[in-house]
């Protein structure tokens, strides 16, 4: 009991400091009611009672300074709490460790992109990486921050950017801090997998770009090879092979076209086109550009256009690609069907929305959704000999979301397809 009271001591002295205006007043209180005459028991008593509320009462919440703990004669500061409630504002797992690599905190991003951790576990208990273990050893035992890549398969392929750093712990004055708070040590994992699959689509982007051009390429070098050598006094070759080879520069030429259509319209991506447009006679003059092409194709375009404008805000010319596009592709993969219906719809209050409908062998669900991408084609070969580029999708992607518009695609393998563009 006696010990108890001992240790005791220095926390009622340091309570007593605190309120020591509080029981100055009481006491004089108590003086001046016994010098007025009032009996000395009750006023021994109320005064002892007043007394011990106050050396009981809890110091003010808002008062209290920084995260203490007070221990014997001396003020121990905790830096944890500070350090948690800011990393526990981050979207990015982080975790802070102890210098024995123990997990002291990990905050709500750390618990999704790992699992939750008690409070004081080693590490190890939910990152197995030998790479990551044995950088968070060598960065504990030389204070020396360190970073490496580290992918993780599952859930989700993902790739993150593991970073061990030393967090400056500062004592305050005439506050010191327990030996295992010393040291902290903040691990943290940004996440790269988006920047990488960015990275991998403009790799793929380059190597398809280039693999489309070698082929006419090659094919033209073949010929001019032939031309100079075996086909020199033949002109009935020459003719056949100079006609291949305006063929191929063609659609040479109408690659590169669309590359630099696609690339112009990402430099522009963010601004939205400001100008009003009717689509009625944006359609037409897409359908007249397009009779000589559906004409050989033996497809009738079928125009259903209400008596009433239909305006949206847009760029015209932009428009049209959307439209010749579409409408192209409803003629080419959809020849088989024989005719091509386009319709517009809406105006005033109702969102506009064109659609495009052919009756050709339609399209396998599971190209649907690729559609868009650059140089995706359900048949190389059938693209090719529509003199397509894989890209007229990709350009009409890039336009709607300028337009913040949307394209819809509905197919049925062997009745045909239908492209909805949703303004
Ligand atoms: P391409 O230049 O090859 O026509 P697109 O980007 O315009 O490129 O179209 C991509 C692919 O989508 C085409 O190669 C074709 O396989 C398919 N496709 C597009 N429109 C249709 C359609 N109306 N019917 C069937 N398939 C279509």
């Amino acid at each position: 009991m006696g010990e108890k009271w001992r240790q005791r001591l220095p926390q009622i002295r340091r309570q007593v400091r605190r309120e020591r205006l509080l029981l100055l007043l009481l006491t004089i209180v108590g003086v001046i009611a016994l010098v007025s005459g009032v009996a000395w028991v009750p006023v021994v008593f109320a005064w002892a009672l007043l007394v011990i509320v106050v050396l009981l009462r809890k110091p003010d919440e808002a008062t209290a300074p920084v995260p203490v703990v007070v221990e014997e004669d001396v003020l121990i500061y905790d830096p944890l709490p500070p350090i948690a409630a800011t990393l526990g504002a981050y979207d990015t797992p982080g975790f802070v460790l102890a210098n024995d690599a123990s997990v002291l905190f990990q905050n709500r991003a750390a618990e999704v992109a790992f699992g939750s951790l008690p409070f004081g576990s080693h590490l190890t208990a939910r990152i197995r990486s030998p790479g990551i273990l044995d950088m968070v050893r060598d960065a504990i035992a030389s204070d020396e921050p360190d970073q490496l890549e580290h992918s993780e398969r599952l859930p989700s392929e993902r790739v993150f950017i593991a970073r061990i750093a030393p967090i400056p712990v500062v004592e305050p004055e005439g506050m010191s801090i327990s030996a295992d708070r010393r040291k902290l040590y903040l691990l943290s994992f940004r996440d790269i997998s988006e920047l990488r699959r960015l990275d991998r689509m403009r790799s793929d982007f380059v190597a398809n770009a280039s693999h489309e051009l070698r082929t006419p390429l090659a094919s033209l070098r073949g010929f001019i090879e032939t031309l100079q050598g075996p086909a020199k006094g033949d002109p009935a070759a020459q003719e056949r092979f100079l006609s291949i080879m305006l063929e191929q520069a063609t659609r040479m030429s109408r690659l590169v076209d669309d590359l630099m259509s696609l690339s112009r319209l990402e430099l522009k991506s963010h601004i939205a086109p400001d100008q009003r447009i009717d689509l009625k006679p944006v359609l037409s003059h897409v359908r007249d550009a397009l009779l000589p092409l559906s004409d050989d194709l033996g497809v009738e375009i079928r125009m259903h256009l209400p008596q009433e404008p239909v305006e949206v805000l847009g760029d015209r010319d932009e428009l049209v690609q959307v439209f010749e596009n579409l409408i192209e592709n409803a003629c080419k993969y959809g020849q088989d069907g024989k005719v091509v219906d386009v319709h517009l719809k809406g105006g005033g209050d109702e969102p506009a929305e064109v659609t495009v409908i052919d009756r050709g062998p339609g399209i396998p669900p599971e190209h649907v959704p690729r559609l868009t991408e650059r140089f995706y084609r359900v048949s190389v070969a059938d693209s090719r000999s529509k003199k397509g580029t894989g890209l007229g999708l990709a350009i009409v992607k890039h336009i709607l979301t300028r337009h913040r518009a949307r394209l819809i695609v509905r197919s049925q393998v062997g009745e045909g397809s239908e492209f909805t563009v949703r303004f």
